[in-house]
C-alpha cells in the first residue's frame, strides 16, 4: 500500500474501528474442533438428498420472496414460538443483535449485559454508536444481581442482552433474578437463548408477558452455524420497529429453502442436541477429575474450565492445538477468565480424544 492511501485509509475510517482487531474467525481443516459450539453431527444423507433438491428449485434468479408466511409457521411449530407474537429472521442473530441496537440507541445510549457474556453485544454496541456497559459476574462466575440492579439505576440502558445460558460460562440465571432485572430496566431486555435447546428453561412461551422483552434464537448451535440463521420473537411493536431497519432481502432463497427441509425433519436437530446434552455431564465429570481444573456448571452444548495447577491456561490451549485439538481461549479477555478455556462438546471419539490429550499434558 502506497503512503498516501495509508494516510487516506487512516484520515478516513473512524478512529476506533482502526484500532480494532477483527472478530478471530478460524482455520481449522484438519482438526478436532472444540472452540466455536458447532454440532458435531453432520446431517442424514436422506436430508442432504432433499435438500440438494431443494437447492435445485430454488429461484436462484429471482429477489427473495418478501412473503415469509409459511417459514414463519414452520418456525412457530419448530421452536415452540406464542401464536400471538410477531417473528423476524435474521442472517444469525448476530445482525438481529445490529439491527436491535440501531433500532433503539441514539449515539451514546448505553446498552448493558452482564460480562463476561458473548462477546458481540459489546462489539455490536460500539459499532452502532451506543456505549457498552459490562457489569461483571460473581468471582464464581454467577449473576451479581444487586450489581446489575445498580448498573441499570445509574446507566439507564436502551437495551440489556442476557445470554441464557451464558456463553461462555454456561451458566443460566435464576428466573427470579431475571425478572427483577427485566422489572427494573427501563428499555429492551433481549433474552438471548442461543443454547436454549441444550437446556429445559425457556422464557419463550413467556415472551409477552412482559411489555419489555423479547427473545432471541440461533440455528447454529444445533446443527446449522454455515446457514447463518436465527430469528426474534415479541411483540409486534417492537418486532414491527426491528423490521423497519432490517436489510429487505437478508434471508437468501438457499437459506430459506434449506432451512424449510431440515424443519421437517426436525426430530434430527433434536437427537443430535440430545446427544450433546447427555455427554455433557460425563465429560464435566472427566475434566474435573483432572489436577488443578474447575469446571463450570453448564447448561449449554459446551464446558468451561479454568486451568489452575502446573501449567496455565495459554500453555495448555497451545499444547491442545499442537495435537491439533482445537479450544477457546480467554486471553487477553476478561480478567474473570484468567486461565479458562471453552471447550464445545463434541463427538464421543472427539472428547475422548480431549481428555487423552489433557492427562497426557497434565501427567494424570
Ligand atoms: C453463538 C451465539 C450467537 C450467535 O449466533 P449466530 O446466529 O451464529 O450469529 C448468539 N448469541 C450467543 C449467546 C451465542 O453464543
Amino acid at each position: 500500500m502506497t503512503a498516501a492511501r495509508a494516510t487516506q485509509v487512516a484520515a478516513t475510517i473512524r478512529a476506533d474501528i482502526q484500532a480494532m482487531t477483527a472478530y478471530p474467525v478460524g482455520h481449522a481443516l484438519d482438526a478436532i474442533k472444540l472452540d466455536a459450539m458447532e454440532c458435531p453431527y453432520p446431517l442424514p444423507d436422506h436430508v442432504r438428498d432433499e435438500i440438494a433438491q431443494a437447492a435445485r428449485d430454488a429461484a436462484l434468479n429471482r429477489y427473495p420472496g418478501g412473503d415469509l408466511t409459511a417459514l414463519h409457521a414452520q418456525l412457530r411449530t419448530a421452536f415452540g414460538i406464542p401464536d400471538a407474537a410477531s417473528v423476524m429472521c435474521g442472517n444469525g442473530s448476530d445482525e438481529l443483535i445490529h439491527l436491535i441496537v440501531q433500532a433503539c440507541c441514539e449515539p451514546g445510549d448505553v446498552v448493558l449485559s452482564p460480562a463476561p457474556s458473548f462477546v458481540y453485544f459489546e462489539m455490536a454496541a460500539r459499532f452502532d454508536h451506543a456505549r457498552y456497559v459490562g457489569v461483571p459476574l460473581t468471582a464464581d462466575l454467577t449473576l451479581d444481581l444487586p450489581a446489575m440492579l445498580d448498573a441499570i439505576a445509574t446507566h439507564r440502558p436502551k437495551v440489556v442482552f442476557l445470554a441464557m445460558p451464558n456463553n461462555p460460562t454456561g451458566g443460566s440465571w435464576a428466573p427470579d433474578d431475571v425478572a427483577a432485572i427485566i422489572a427494573a430496566a427501563p428499555g429492551l431486555v433481549v433474552i438471548d437463548e442461543a443454547y436454549q435447546p441444550f437446556t429445559d428453561h425457556t422464557w419463550m412461551p413467556q415472551v409477552l408477558d412482559f411489555d419489555n422483552v423479547v427473545v432471541m434464537r440461533t440455528v447454529s448451535k444445533i446443527g446449522l452455524a454455515g446457514l447463518r440463521f436465527g430469528y426474534v420473537a415479541g411483540d409486534a411493536a417492537w418486532i414491527g420497529a426491528f423490521d423497519k431497519i432490517r436489510p429487505p432481502y437478508n434471508i437468501g432463497v438457499l437459506t430459506q429453502a434449506v432451512l424449510q427441509v431440515v424443519l421437517s425433519h426436525k426430530a434430527v436437530l433434536d437427537a443430535q442436541a440430545a446427544q450433546l446434552r447427555a455427554d455433557r455431564a460425563p465429560l464435566a465429570e472427566a475434566l474435573a477429575a483432572l489436577p488443578g481444573t474447575t469446571v463450570y456448571p453448564s447448561a449449554g452444548n459446551f464446558l468451561l474450565v479454568r486451568f489452575s495447577g502446573t501449567l496455565d491456561g495459554n500453555t495448555i490451549h497451545r499444547s491442545l492445538k499442537a495435537r491439533r485439538i482445537l479450544v477457546r481461549n480467554f486471553e487477553h479477555s476478561h480478567p474473570l477468565l484468567a486461565d479458562c478455556l471453552r471447550i464445545s462438546i463434541g463427538t464421543p471419539d472427539e472428547n475422548a480424544a480431549l481428555l487423552a490429550a489433557l492427562k497426557d499434558l497434565l501427567k494424570a
